[in-house]
């Protein structure tokens, strides 16, 4: 198959497809496997008070024995001690106070991976990380809050047990307001949201659905930037996360678990990132030309210098044949 240059609509990047540079190599030897199990004696989030960590905010279910704690980060990267907001400023150096939350969402046993809790479990990992983004975003300082997961040393996770990290900024980071500017640019062009065309069209067209049901889709994008990434959107126009519905954020759970378990079985279980992608926690903004989702990135190649120096990313699967592998039925 020749190479290809496709267009990501949503950020404004092009991105390489070469299929050729992935050689003789089958789905799952592009894939590394190493994610050794370290003992529950060493895990801090085993004995919380013995480790120093502090109380947790809240638990989920909230009666009866836990399964989801949210946090404060023993090691924040940000935390709300700073009083001023900009530091300095001048013609092109600008400092602002690192001000923020850092928080951890834990689920409680050491050896059961994401892919491996019940639906309803992962529904309360949503439910807490909706709780636990709607107190933060009320602190007026905020201005964007990042919730993601790290899952295997390869893509950053120093900690086998498995979490997700909250971090909530004083500003709206680059990835984010680049989205914005391009679905805002669509939105006034086409008088409709591009996130939601897309699903229209993927639902549509098909060849990319790897899983839906009655309120979300799960797709591998037109211009993936890696290969297998996977994109989870809910098929309503919803901007918010943090203003999801429990109808939307059960089936999220149902088809989270179901991709999950599929780039587990069909990609030998590769490292993962995954992060939800939702609008600013700016107050008063609407931003009705965003449609919040969660994406899911197996972990494959780094990027090296023409990634760097370019933004383009070399691809060596073509979404079509990534989603062929991973489709499954609703
Ligand atoms: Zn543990
Ligand atoms: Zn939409």
């Amino acid at each position: 198959m020749n190479s290809e240059l496709r267009f990501n609509a949503l950020r404004g990047e092009w991105v390489l497809f070469s299929p050729k540079r992935q050689g003789a190599k089958r789905p799952h030897d592009i894939f590394e496997k190493k994610r050794p199990v370290s003992p529950k004696s060493k895990c801090p989030f085993e004995n919380l008070e013995k480790s120093g960590n502090l109380p947790p905010y809240f638990q989920f279910p909230e009666s009866g024995s836990w399964k989801t704690a949210v946090m404060p980060n023993k090691f924040p990267g940000l935390d709300t001690s700073p009083k001023e907001h900009i530091l300095h400023s001048e013609k092109f150096h600008m400092t602002i106070a690192g001000y923020g939350y850092h928080d951890l969402l834990i689920t409680k046993d050491h050896e059961t991976r994401f892919s491996e809790l019940t639906e309803g479990e992962i529904f309360d990992v949503f439910q807490a990380l909706r709780k636990r983004y709607l107190q933060v975003s009320g602190d007026p300082k905020i201005d964007y809050i990042s919730m993601f997961q790290n899952w295997g040393p390869s893509v950053g996770a120093s900690l086998y047990h498995p979490h997700m990290q909250i971090i909530a900024l004083p500003v709206v980071p680059s990835h984010i307001s680049h989205e914005l500017v391009y679905s805002l640019r669509c939105y006034e062009k086409h008088k409709s949201c591009l996130y939601c065309d897309i699903i229209k069209s993927e639902r549509k067209g098909k060849k990319r659905i790897v899983f839906e049901n009655k309120h979300v889709v799960a797709f591998v994008p037109y211009a993936a930037q890696e290969p297998y990434e996977v994109l989870l959107f809910p098929k309503e126009h919803e901007v918010f996360f943090e203003t999801a519905s429990d109808a939307v954020l059960k089936d999220m759970a149902i088809a989270f678990k179901k991709v999950l378990k599929s780039i587990q079985k069909k990609l030998s279980d590769p490292d993962y990132n995954m992060y939800i992608h939702t609008a600013p926690a700016t107050d008063g903004g609407e931003y009705p030309y965003h449609h919040w989702y969660i994406r899911i990135l197996p972990k494959s190649n780094i990027d090296a210098g023409f990634e760097l120096g370019t933004g383009v990313q070399i691809n060596t699967v073509f979404p079509e044949d990534a989603a062929k592998l991973l489709r499954l039925q609703g």
